[in-house]
């Protein structure tokens, strides 16, 4: 089991160069992952174009981040396919079995990563004149290195795009480091720049789950809840995913209508803006899928049957078919 706190540390010492305002972005040029990509790594194999689809399950929720926000900030019509210029930083603190990130990728080598500033990362997407208005800042885990956020924000700022950019980044609720390492200042800057938008995401339902799913210790499900609270207190726009992998168990309907309780303690709307993730097989996870995790892979949707009977049974008809980017949550 990881010690997240220790390991965190470590990863911090690599993943970022303070005094040069340098981030390890991974390299994805080479990658397992880059068998999954639809379209070729640019940023001279350090960034990649994302296509973000509004797709119609039978079986499963849509996914509509970032889409709906990004095309709302940009006028944009919100039936778009949404492209994003991604970036992934090179650490990430946790090991689900389901990432889609090679996990080189996510451990600070510095044989498949390199540092970079943000004007250096800024630039090279500048340089495509086909780029796309929306920059993800993923991982990895981003929040190893919170600066890396403000750094982008200044550059975008300082290349005369603000406003102009829809940003969004991801968080996987593992740290405190926003505040251990951000001024209180840098915290306002963060939450009052134009058109950023963040996505954490609950790796689980339960302890079980969470456990299962990160191979961190079990008690750090809870933290999960502190993180997305306080980040929603210092008014970062928020939205959030939650995956539903677990080992087949009895009692589901109870560990649910706890789980959509707490996420309700932290604002009401919350499981309006909360999107089920289906974890799906990708290139860099076939080797990791054992019997427990295909088990989990089946019973994901015996989960997520039970969180539509607690949003159908907590929210009208009107407030479940409101789009998410206009589903209200403020502290
Ligand atoms: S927290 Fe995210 S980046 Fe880290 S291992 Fe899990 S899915 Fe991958």
């Amino acid at each position: 089991m990881i010690d997240t706190e220790l390991y965190s540390m470590r990863l911090r010492e690599k993943a970022i160069i303070p005094s040069e305002r340098k981030i390890l972005i991974a390299r994805l040029a080479g990658s397992e992952q880059e068998k999954d990509l639809t379209t070729s790594v640019n940023c001279r194999g350090y960034g990649r174009i994302r296509h973000f689809r509004l797709k119609q399950h039978t079986d499963w929720s849509q996914d509509p981040l970032p889409i709906l926000p990004a095309a709302k900030a940009l006028n944009y019509t919100p039936d778009i396919v949404l492209r994003t210029q991604v970036f992934q930083n090179a650490a990430c603190n946790w090991r689900c079995w389901y990432c889609f990130v090679d996990f080189d990728r996510l451990s600070a080598d510095l044989r498949v990563s390199d540092y970079f500033t943000t004007d250096e990362l800024i630039g090279m997407y500048l340089e495509d004149q086909n780029r796309p208005d929306v920059i993800d800042l993923s991982g990895g885990q981003p929040d190893i290195v919170p600066e890396w956020l403000v750094w982008t924000m200044e550059s975008i700022k300082k290349n005369g795009l603000e406003g102009k950019i829809y940003l969004w980044s991801d968080d996987n609720l593992s740290t405190r480091y926003f505040w251990q390492y951000l001024t209180s200042e840098q915290r306002k800057f963060v939450a009052s720049f134009p058109k950023y938008a963040r996505v954490a995401c609950f790796k689980g339902y339960d302890e079980t789950s969470f456990s299962f799913n990160t191979l961190a210790q079990p008690k750090l499900f809870n933290q999960q809840f502190e993180v997305y609270r306080d980040l929603l207190k210092e008014g970062l726009d928020m939205y959030a995913y939650a995956t539903f992998t677990a080992p087949p168990h009895a009692g589901l309907l109870d560990s649910m209508e706890e789980f959509v309780d707490r996420l309700q303690e932290i604002h009401p709307n919350l499981p309006l803006r909360t999107v089920p993730l289906k974890v799906e097989a990708f290139t860099p996870t076939k080797r990791r899928v054992k019997a427990k995790q295909e088990e989990s892979i089946v019973f994901q949707h015996e989960v997520h049957t039970a969180w539509i009977e607690q949003l159908n049974k907590r929210f009208s008809e009107y407030e479940r078919n409101l789009p998410i980017c206009d589903v209200p949550m403020v502290l």
